[in-house]
């Protein structure tokens, strides 16, 4: 079945006792019980509910899995699978990690002897040289948060496979319908389901998939024991936002793909970030694993002065932090997703002062460009 079809199959699943057609939102902590000594399949929303298996069911589906679990935003997604490993075990993380991850793990996790080192993943050889006798995963990102750098999934998995690790792929960048990690090998996927699989800016959730059952026991193991589950209404509203995530990407990566092209003509632009440009370093890579560039990029227009101008000037964005809405976000990393960096640690992921991150929404890609051509004419 291809994914618009998946899609709608898995998040309309008809109510069994009324024949709704859309789930109903079962606000219920806990479950009666007809049978003294055999529970049923639900008995406290925090370890099951049904609202929330019919959305982890349509996660993992979409991931082509069978396992899914939900969590209260994507931070709790990613904290509770880095809780499955213990004290002394080593992760390699990539260098462009997302601005949370890289906090939970440098100022959490560490604390409980989980131990991680930071390496570009488009450097297979220090890859391999960080590889520890005490590594247990590589958790990859692509692409990256905010200069699109691409990450060769297959190459990551063939290293990992070879040393027996584990591969976890944060997939919110692209969503489950642009790319599939764990088709390409990866055994755990994350994401964000703030972002584009719910897709309207209303909901922070977050997602954890697999195919393997050991590794789908320890992660709701931990999803159970902290408890950090998502709420049934947002479920809903998941499962509600889903439904058009297969169109919504199809425009949103179209868009982005004019308005990159538009945008590397423009005299403003010293630099645009996205994979979906031939122009771009992990071009070839970014369509081998995945459909398209995706529908977040970046540009730099020189300098935080000019960055501002941009950002005053448009019309049709947001200026907001997040992505992955049907409007179109426009964000500036150095004083929003990354402002926990200095100087120094930004200009060595790329996040230069004049760099705006662009979340192309579902609005006509011709008004876009209009407004951002009249917003760039007021740069001297
Ligand atoms: C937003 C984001 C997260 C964190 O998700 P929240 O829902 O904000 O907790 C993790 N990874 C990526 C790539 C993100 O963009």
């Amino acid at each position: 079945m291809h994914d618009w079809t998946t899609i709608i199959k898995k998040t309309t699943v008809a109510d069994k006792e009324s024949g709704a057609v859309n789930t109903p939102i079962q606000l219920s902590s806990t479950f009666n019980q007809t049978d003294f000594d055999h529970f049923g399949e639900f008995d406290y929303s925090r370890s099951g509910n049904p609202t929330r298996k019919v959305a982890e069911d349509a996660v993992a589906a979409l991931e082509g899995a069978k396992y899914g679990f939900l969590y209260s935003t994507g931070m709790a997604a990613i904290s509770s699978v880095l809780l499955t490993f213990s004290q002394g075990d080593h992760l390699i993380v990539s260098k462009y990690v997302y601005g949370g991850t890289f906090r939970i793990l440098e100022e959490v996790l560490n604390r409980f002897g989980i131990d991680h080192t930071f390496v570009d993943l488009a450097d297979l050889d220090a890859v391999r040289a960080a590889i520890q006798p005490n590594t247990k995963a590589i958790y990859i990102e692509t692409p990256s948060n905010p200069i699109l750098a691409v990450t060769d999934i297959p190459a990551i998995v063939a290293i990992a496979k070879e040393k027996n690790l584990l591969t976890i792929a944060d997939n919110t960048f692209m969503s489950p319908v642009l790319q599939k990690p764990l088709e390409l090998g990866v055994d755990i996927v994350v994401h964000s389901a703030t972002k584009f699989l719910s897709g309207h800016s209303d909901i922070v959730a977050g997602a954890a998939i697999t195919k393997d059952k050991a590794l789908a026991d320890r992660i709701y193991f931990v999803q159970n024991a902290v408890g950090a589950t998502l709420g049934v209404t947002d479920c809903w509203l998941l499962l509600r936002g889903m439904k058009t995530l297969g169109i919504r990407m199809q425009q949103s990566s179209s868009s982005a793909q004019k308005i990159a092209e538009w945008l590397e003509q423009q005299p403003q632009v010293t630099r645009v970030c996205y994979p979906g440009l031939p122009s771009n370093s992990g071009h070839d890579i970014q369509l081998r694993q995945a459909k398209n560039g995706g529908a977040v990029l970046s540009f730099d227009v020189g300098s935080e002065a000019n960055a501002k101008i941009v950002a005053e000037n448009t019309q049709i964005p947001e200026f907001s932090v997040s992505l992955g809405g049907v409007e179109t976000i426009l964000s500036y990393p150095p004083k929003m997703s990354h402002a926990e960096l200095n100087e120094e640690e930004r200009a060595a992921s790329g996040i230069t002062p004049g760099l705006l991150r662009f979340s192309v929404g579902i609005e006509d890609p011709d008004d876009l460009i209009a407004d951002l051509k009249q917003a760039f004419a007021k740069i001297k």
